[in-house]
């Protein structure tokens, strides 16, 4: 960026580092790992009009951009450690620099996870974050551990569910209205995810895979199976859903609820349901089991009579490309 692009990274974007060796301000950060520590890296791009609307406070944007990245360390079972950011922005706007730094410190300073680099230009607005976490060598939780008899298991706010940030998406697109009140609440959903680092944490050695949910549950659980080269049976009645979402018409909270998008909850296996349901008080957040993994590929969606439903999830979602 032109002329201020140094005032801004300094003003915006440099803060003391405390984890990290280097920060800030030279052309490499420097990271020094605890000994017997694996690095685990993710990056996650937003572009606005595909993973963000216009209409996003820049302060929540901030918070949304971070979070995404944390929750892919959140299922790999890392602690977070630092992050970079490349932002690209039309021009140099203190009011949205302002909201959006203070999101993104607020967020950090919460999973104490350090800025320690990033690039800066002109362009459309783009926010590209990369995080860096650590967990123990070989013990990072994947996709590819699930076996037949584990549970299935979705997180979510305590006496909430999955699903909200699909029902705001589509309050957005015009294709139902809520009272303000359920209105901010799904929409708080999807612009203020809350990463699951803490439960993370306490799935490793527990959880036999795990998989944040970004994509929609049906879609996100596919990429287990397939890693893990198994099958599973999910009870559709099972799947949590909040007040909000539980009083809509069936047809949209299925689509919400199957192929929803952007909760940033934790999908996982475990074959001890006792284990998790602990891990889960002690990381302070709702657990669900939702199925049962089969040796039988593919993916059986039941009802509570325990019958087989005709459903294709990728029926549901007219948005997929
Ligand atoms: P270089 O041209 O050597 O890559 P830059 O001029 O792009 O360096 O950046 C100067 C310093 O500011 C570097 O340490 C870089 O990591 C940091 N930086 C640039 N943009 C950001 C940003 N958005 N957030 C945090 N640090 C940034
Ligand atoms: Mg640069």
């Amino acid at each position: 960026m032109a002329s201020g692009e140094f005032d801004l990274i300094a003003r915006y974007f440099t803060r003391p580092v405390r984890k990290a060796v280097l920060g800030v301000g030279d052309d490499c950060a420097l990271l020094q790992p605890a000994p017997g520590m694996q690095m685990a890296v993710s990056t996650d791009m937003l572009v606005e009009g595909r993973h963000f609307l216009s209409t996003v406070a820049p302060e929540r944007l901030g918070h949304k951009a971070l979070a995404v990245n944390l929750s892919d360390l959140a299922a790999c079972g890392a602690r977070p450690l630092a992050f970079t950011l490349a932002l690209a922005m039309p021009r140099i706007d203190a009011a949205f620099l302002d909201g959006f730094s203070r999101g993104l410190f607020a967020l950090a300073d919460e999973h104490e996870v350090e800025l320690v680099g990033g690039d800066t230009t002109a362009g459309p607005l783009n926010i590209c974050i990369t995080v860096f976490g650590e967990v123990p060598a070989g013990a990072a939780l994947r996709r590819d551990g699930a076996r037949p008899g584990n549970g299935i298991w979705v997180s979510h706010p305590i006496g909430g569910g999955i699903g909200d940030a699909r029902l705001a998406l589509e309050v957005f697109r015009g294709r139902l209205g809520l009272d303000g009140d359920g209105f901010e609440r799904v929409r708080r959903a999807m612009e203020l995810p809350q990463p699951r680092v803490p439960l993370g944490l306490a799935l490793r050695g527990l959880a036999t895979s795990t998989i944040d949910l970004s994509d929609g549950l049906a879609g996100d659980l596919g990429h287990v199976l397939q890693r893990s080269r198994v099958g599973a049976r999910i009870r559709i009645d099972a799947l949590p859903s909040g007040e909000v979402l539980s009083a809509q018409p069936e047809a949209l909270r299925r689509e919400c609820l199957l192929c929803g998008g952007d909760d940033y909850e934790l999908l996982f296996t475990a074959a001890d349901d006792e284990a998790v349901r602990a891990a889960a008080r002690s990381a302070k957040v709702g657990v669900t089991r939702i199925g049962t993994i089969e040796a039988e590929m593919g993916l059986r969606w039941i009802d509570a009579r325990n019958q087989v439903l005709d459903i294709d999830a990728r029926g549901f979602d007219h948005f997929t490309d």
